[in-house]
């Protein structure tokens, strides 16, 4: 499952992760800090939905 921003469309893959936000592959979701940010425009995790 992937989480995508509503707004810009940025997605985040648990399999990949993010490096550019220091996110490692495998990274799940759920251990994803709340104060994570959209790296793109700046929205708040809980806006995320998944795809
Ligand atoms: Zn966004």
């Amino acid at each position: 499952m992937k989480y995508m921003c509503p707004v810009c469309g940025y997605s985040y893959d648990p399999e990949l992760g993010d490096m550019s936000i220091d996110i490692s592959p495998g990274t799940a979701w759920e251990d994803i800090p709340d104060d994570f940010a959209c790296p793109v425009c700046g929205l708040g995790k809980e806006a995320f939905y998944s795809i």
